[in-house]
């Protein structure tokens, strides 16, 4: 009777751990030197992407404030578009917005990014959209810091962290 509580037990943890484990895909179109645009089907983008990134950048989803990886995270490096790899925000314009997103006050090049009127959720904002791959990354606000007054509150998923990648 033990023996069969004990097998039960083992095969609910093991169909729990399947459930959460998140399939680790490989993306041909992530890249740090590649700069040229991209424009694919969601169906490409699907096959390449875990289902975190993809319902963010594709299906312009928002991740959870506070609870998101990079929400509280200091350390020094680049931020790249976790879709395509393009180079997109420094550590050093990123500062604590209290929103529960990470938070900058200005990108390394606009020129990497495309902005786009949003009249969802009842309300008017700028989206912010990478300029390779056209995947959604969060919104501009204005009620950011000086010198900018900008805020980036992007989506920790959207965002790829690059300890050493060149500036
Ligand atoms: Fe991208």
């Amino acid at each position: 009777m033990i023996k069969r509580f004990w097998l039960i037990g083992i095969f609910g943890l093991l169909i729990g751990c399947h459930g959460q484990k998140q399939v680790k895909k490989h993306n041909p179109y992530f890249s740090l030197t590649d700069t040229t645009e991209l424009r694919l089907p969601n169906s490409v983008w699907k096959e390449v992407l875990s289902d975190g990134v993809y319902t963010i950048t594709r299906e312009r989803s928002t991740e959870a404030p506070y609870n998101n990886e990079f929400c509280d995270f200091k350390a020094a490096g680049n931020y790249h578009c976790a879709a395509c790899g393009n180079l997109l925000f420094s550590s050093v314009n990123k500062y604590d917005s209290g929103t529960g997103w990470p938070s900058f006050w200005q990108p390394i090049q606009p020129n990497r990014l495309l902005f786009r009127k949003d009249f969802s959720e009842k309300m008017e904002r700028v989206e912010v959209l990478c300029k390779r791959c056209g995947g959604h990354l969060g919104h501009l606000f204005y009620d950011g810091p000086a010198p900018t007054r900008q805020r980036y509150c992007m989506n920790s998923l959207a965002l790829k962290f690059m300890k050493d990648s060149v500036k």
